[in-house]
């Protein structure tokens, strides 16, 4: 029972996380402040009460419309919530303690899912928050100098990565965004777990990218989201990706 109270906390304090999230989605890429002022509707500019900015559920008590003048509100707000509280959940389901390795690493799979949302809404992502996550990224174990030392293989990997393949396609691939959450990579999984969740990544984005370009070839695929995501499974399931490495490599 008290177990199950903790998770129900967890949920609670990362949904509210996952409310702020989407200030810092809405507001970094536009160059706003992320503290000042309260939130308000973008369309008719009135402020929201604070029983409809309950995380999840205020979406649902007004009906995803604004309460004053009845513009809709994206369910992406709401989803954003959820999925923040169910990543807290499944991060202290993995660490079984709230200490400061908590969270730091929830700081910094939050800031991988807003670097993902603002990915895919502009192509690009802000250095503010790339940076952060490297950072935080640095101090998600104990061994700092490691992931540090980790961070900049994956730094440098991928920068060679990036001038071969924009060498031979004779365009730029890979943005410099891509490059930084390398390193972030680098820094919380250590250099082989980073070079499998690298292929997972590319993996799952053949497919999309695939039909990106079978239906418009001037569209281009972000990648940070398949990035993120293929960092959080690997990262999860370091125990067994580790043994899978040497049974492949020895
Ligand atoms: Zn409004």
């Amino acid at each position: 029972m008290e177990n199950l109270l903790i998770y129900v906390f967890v949920f609670v304090i990362g949904t509210a996380i996952g409310s702020f999230l989407n200030v810092v989605i809405y507001r970094i890429p536009l160059g706003k402040s992320i503290i000042s002022p309260p939130s308000s509707c973008p369309n008719c500019g009135e402020k929201i009460k604070p029983w409809h900015n309950l995380p999840v559920l205020g979406w649902f008590i007004l009906g995803g419309k604004c309460a004053n003048c009845k513009e809709s509100i994206s369910i992406r707000y709401p989803i954003i919530e959820l999925i923040t509280g169910i990543l807290a959940v499944i991060i202290y389901y993995k660490l079984k303690s709230i200490d400061i390795f908590f969270v730091i690493n929830f700081a910094l799979f939050a800031t991988l899912l807003a670097l993902s949302v603002i990915d895919l809404d502009y192509k690009a992502v802000p250095d503010s928050l790339n940076l952060l996550a490297l950072t935080l990224a640095f101090f998600s174990s104990t061994d700092v100098l490691e992931n540090i030392k980790n961070a900049l293989l994956m730094i440098g990997i991928l920068s060679l990565v990036r001038y071969y393949v924009s060498y031979i396609l004779k365009r730029e691939a890979l943005g410099e965004g891509d490059i930084i959450v390398a390193g972030t990579m680098g820094a919380l999984l250590g250099v082989k777990l980073s070079l499998i969740a690298l292929f997972i990544a590319s993996l799952i984005a053949i497919f999309p990218s695939l039909y990106i370009r079978y239906k418009n070839k001037d569209l281009e695929l972000p990648f940070v989201p398949f990035l993120a995501f293929a960092t959080f499974i690997v990262w999860y399931f370091k125990d067994f990706f580790m043994n899978l490495w040497s049974v492949i490599y020895g």
